[in-house]
């Protein structure tokens, strides 16, 4: 069953050409981490702060439990929110700072002791609960935030890009931390990222946004392997984009070749493009279902991977080997047969 439901939401500010958040509707069920991905300015923050009350929207319904929430003032929504600023109180202790949250709901002062304890524990913190927060690590600070927010055991939890302020080692850790927490709850969580790692890394559901839309609401699996649009094709991942033309039922022609593709729009222009780790070069006379002729240009060895940067007739692509595999010794100037499946091939009318 749906735990959180948007039907329509829509945010316009006084004074600009475009809705900020423009019609967005999803549903999401009990226990799900959904990510809201997109690039800057794209709607995100807006969306998350409807969802807390924290701003207004002009259109549209907040649902949480089949209960219409729109409009409720925030501390109304049993909701926790972990921004990007830690913006614990400065004065107070960890264990404090958590209370506080339950202090505000009204949770007695008996039970807010055990309770402070269990969510500083959950989050491994227990040994510092009597450090003021210039005495923690900004990871360290990050988990109390987190303990706050979760303490009241809210019905869902708000983070925007709550690691952001962290290095990149300490991101992974807490970014890692954050989805086992969430997950031994099962508190329902939307997390606000323009970082698709993080996206495809903690989220069950990636909902890909731009200008205001959602272009594609699906598992990090399925936006990275299937993207909707063009635009969650380039925005997620890295991946080539080249000039075709569908000329029939899953054919097209691309740089004087046939290629076959497992689904194409109409017969006209388009455009294709294939995931680095999905093309291999071919040795000797193997075949493929698609091949494309090409020469490496450049290559990349980064350790583990080796990426070689391939000029075809319908364009550059990207390829992708394993260190140590056949591909790996290519080097620049070489003749290279570029293979790949008709399933791995996604095309978007041009
Ligand atoms: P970022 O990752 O940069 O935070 P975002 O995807 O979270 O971006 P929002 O902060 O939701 O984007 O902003 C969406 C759009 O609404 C932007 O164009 C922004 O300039 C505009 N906007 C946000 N808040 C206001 C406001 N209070 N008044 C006017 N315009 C606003």
């Amino acid at each position: 069953m749906s735990h959180l439901g948007l039907e329509r939401l829509t945010r316009r500010f006084p004074g600009t050409a475009t809705p900020a958040v423009d019609g967005i509707s999803l549903d999401l069920p009990q226990g799900a981490l959904l990510a809201l991905l997109g690039p800057s300015g794209c709607g995100k923050t807006t969306t998350l702060r409807m969802i807390a009350g924290l701003e207004a929207p002009d259109g549209g319904r907040i649902l949480v439990a089949g209960r219409d929430v729109t409009a409720l003032p925030p501390h109304r929504r049993n909701m926790g929110v972990v921004f990007q600023s830690y913006a614990l109180f400065p004065h107070l202790t960890a264990a404090r700072n958590v209370a506080f949250g339950l202090e505000m709901r009204g949770v007695p002062r008996a039970e807010r002791g055990p309770r402070v304890a269990r969510a500083l524990e959950l989050v491994g913190l227990e040994a510092l609960a009597q450090r003021k927060p210039r005495q923690l690590s900004g990871g360290q600070q990050q988990r109390v935030a987190l303990a706050r927010a979760l303490a009241p055991q809210p019905d869902l939890l708000l983070l925007d890009e709550p690691l952001s302020a962290l290095d990149a080692k300490l991101r992974e850790e807490v970014r890692d931390e954050i989805r086992a927490v969430q997950q031994r709850l099962g508190t329902t969580t939307v997390f606000v990222t323009h970082d698709q790692t993080e996206a495809l890394a903690m989220a069950d559901l990636v909902a890909v946004m731009n200008q205001g839309r959602i272009e594609q609401l699906a598992t990090p699996e399925e936006v990275f392997e299937r993207p909707a649009t063009r635009f969650v094709a380039t925005f997620v991942g890295r991946a080539a984009i080249l000039g075709a033309e569908v000329v029939g039922e899953g054919m097209l022609r691309a740089g004087g070749a046939t290629l076959l593709a497992a689904e194409t729009p109409r017969p006209g222009k388009a455009e294709i493009f294939i995931r680095p780790h999905h093309i291999r070069p071919l040795a000797g006379d193997v075949m493929a279902e698609n091949v494309l002729p090409g020469r490496v240009l450049r290559r990349v060895y980064t350790g583990d991977i080796i990426t070689l940067d391939c000029e075809t007739a319908a364009g550059n692509l990207l390829a992708e080997v394993a260190g140590g595999s056949p591909g790996a010794a290519l080097q620049p100037g070489q003749e290279v047969r570029l293979g790949f499946a008709a399933a791995d091939l996604r095309v978007f009318p041009a």
